[in-house]
């Protein structure tokens, strides 16, 4: 029985089953290991360097290698860049990757194991942005249309045995899609659905379908979406998983583990990209992590099982809370710091988490990535009064409470989910004076506390609930990504109203900076700088990691601003969608600048880009300057 027609349990790890789809002898589906792949970001007329890149990254164990094919001329090349790889006996599938033009992927698929197609763009012109009325009859005649371009391809991939991926982009849908849907979920499931239907009416199944966008909810929730609608229509495809445009370092990682954590975790996907802004092998590790960390992953103890979702899982809704001076209600997640563990405490561990001491005035001030609350256990609980001026909790045992205590008294109480049963319930519910830390020690913790935020939501219960975890790592990118898919997964469908991260191998400096980079990948608390960056690929024409650094270093002070940096213009303003300013290479040497949709400067010199951008930020008024 599936839960809530997107995944198969809410209480267990249990894969999706999906078609078993071989792309050159590699199966993708059915219950084959979930595939990592990558993207070339070489020139595709470039044989020697794209085939080097692309050992680079099988030796690192990408399964798949995609290559894009922007002209003819490069869909010719692939030819040359596969027969290098066959005389050195590698095997690894090539996938060509296409926009615009089916001639293009005619001429690929002649030469890969797969072809990628964007349904927005491979019969359609480039969206224009314009609503249009369509009648149903003017509808059902563009689909037709569709289907002319389509069949050819089909035709040969079918000779061939040639794969094909449906991947779908939030931001380069159609006209036709725009204006019936929107940029919506909804649009992008019905882009990939005319396609597959169009597909299955000719019989051809060798079909991968991915739904990509830089923002993770729309991501998961077009997925969702898409598995619901193919659950109805029969049969389940397999499903490629990725964060486009995630950016680098860090915040690449954490949003990408958000993303496509979220739906690993359900047992949702069968071949997964992070796409980064740097080298495609370093794809690979961080792929590889996120794949290892959601295999095998037993549900032990059983979790007190989850019927119905209380909330909708296509689209989102915070849970409702009662707030208490600036946790849960409308107030963005709090970051609590854990410093229970320390005997001492110490200036370095309090400025670690953000908060600086002023000499002069004696007291501390705090920054926007600044733990919001401290919280103070039984081991140092008696000296902090060097700290004093500071936001403070304590723990109190849950048991202890009662609902009589006066309204002055607020308390903040651990619970173990599998400590919440009916008489606990019974007992919290209604005292409105609580902030619940919610901790689990079950091996599907995301699992468990989802399903203790359901029990807590099926009583009416309303206090401010905490996602409390605790890792153990020592390596700082198996942590993140670990408790971004954990912690990110809840807060895309409204759960917690704030994070607790105990890590105690960890700087808390990392610790505190992944917390907020957690909220904010998963759109709850802004609190820096967006970078939407794509990865590059063989249409980049400047050297995209350099400028994203540059970029970076003049504008990572400014608060709350979304800026895209995108390699080509054919896809990047499209796909950087709901960047505030965007940075888009516009030939050799050439870059255009964009105000949110709106082309600003055409074509400038990069030498000066990143200046005009500047300027244009100023202009705007979203600009300040950087406190020293
Ligand atoms: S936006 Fe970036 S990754 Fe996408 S096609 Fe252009 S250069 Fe390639």
């Amino acid at each position: 029985m599936l839960a809530n027609r997107y995944c198969e349990s809410l209480n267990r790890l249990i894969r999706l089953k999906s078609l078993e789809v071989s792309v050159g002898g590699l199966i993708i589906g059915g219950f084959s290991p979930i595939r990592v792949q990558t993207m070339a970001t070489t020139s595709t007329n470039d044989t020697e360097a794209t085939v080097n890149q692309c050992i680079r990254s099988i030796q690192a164990g990408a399964g798949l290698f995609r290559i894009t094919a922007p002209s003819l001329t490069e869909a010719k090349n692939l030819a040359n860049i596969k027969k290098r790889l066959t005389n050195i006996g590698e095997k690894t599938p090539l996938v060509a990757d296409i926009h615009f033009n089916p001639e293009v992927a005619l001429e690929a698929a002649l030469h890969v194991e797969k072809v990628r197609i964007n349904p927005g763009n491979y019969a359609d012109p480039r969206a224009k942005f314009n609503a249009f009325e369509y009648t149903e009859q003017e509808y059902s005649a563009e689909l037709i249309k569709v289907e002319d371009k389509l069949l050819p391809l089909l035709n040969l991939c079918k000779e061939r045995s040639v794969a094909i991926r449906i991947g779908v982009n939030h931001g380069s849908l159609s006209d036709r899609i725009m204006s019936r849907y929107g940029d919506t979920p909804a649009g992008m499931v019905e882009s990939a659905m005319e396609f597959l239907r169009i597909c299955k009416k000719n019989n051809f199944n060798n079909i991968v379908i991915s739904m990509k966008a830089s923002n993770t909810r729309v991501m998961v929730q077009s997925t969702r979406l898409l598995v619901s609608k193919m659950i109805n229509e029969g049969p389940v495809y397999p499903l490629h998983l990725g964060v486009t445009e995630a950016g680098e370092g860090e915040d690449g990682r954490i949003k990408s583990a958000v993303g496509v954590g979220t739906l690993l975790a359900d047992g949702i996907g069968d071949t997964i990209r992070v796409s980064l802004t740097e080298e495609p092998e370093n794809e690979i590790p961080v792929a590889n992590k996120l794949v290892n960390y959601f295999e095998n992953r037993e549900t032990k103890p059983v979790i007190n099982g989850v019927g119905e979702l209380p909330y909708d899982p296509f689209s989102y809704n915070r849970r409702k809370s009662i707030p208490f001076d600036n946790i849960g209600g409308n107030n963005p997640p709090v970051v609590i710091a854990d410093l229970s563990y320390l005997k001492e405490i110490r200036y370095q561990e309090l400025e670690e988490w953000g908060w600086n001491f002023n000499e002069q005035t004696k007291n501390w001030i705090h920054g926007e990535q600044s733990a919001d609350y401290f919280y103070f256990g039984p081991a140092n609980i008696n000296k902090i009064s060097s700290v004093d001026k500071i936001p403070t909790i304590f723990l109190e045992s849950i048991e202890s409470i009662d609902n009589q205590v006066s309204e002055k008294n607020y308390h903040f109480c651990k619970l173990a989910c599998n400590q919440l049963n009916d008489a606990l319930i019974k007992k919290i519910n209604g005292i409105e004076n609580l902030t619940i830390l919610l901790e689990t020690s079950n091996s599907n913790g995301y699992a468990d506390q989802r399903s203790a935020f359901v029990r807590l939501m099926n009583a009416g219960i309303k206090c401010p609930v905490i996602i409390l975890r605790e890792y153990k790592d020592s390596d700082v990118e198996t942590f993140q990504i670990k408790s971004a898919s954990d912690i990110g997964a809840l807060l895309i469908d409204g759960l917690g109203d704030g994070v607790m991260i105990t890590a105690s191998s960890l700087s808390p400096k990392i610790v505190c900076s992944t917390a907020f980079s957690i909220l904010q990948a998963a759109r709850t608390r802004t609190t820096k700088t967006e970078y939407i960056s794509c990865p590059g690929c063989g249409r980049t024409l400047f050297n995209l990691q350099e400028t994203v650094s540059t970029i970076k270093a003049a504008t990572s002070h400014l608060k709350g601003l979304k800026i895209g940096v995108m390699g080509c213009i054919v896809n990047g303003p499209g796909e950087m969608a709901d960047a505030d300013y965007g940075y888009v290479g516009a030939g050799s040497g050439k870059v255009s600048l964009y105000k949110g949709k709106v082309v600003y400067k055409k074509s400038i010199p990069e030498a000066t880009a990143v200046e005009e951008l500047i300027n244009l930020i100023k202009e705007n008024g979203d600009w300040r300057e950087k406190e020293l």
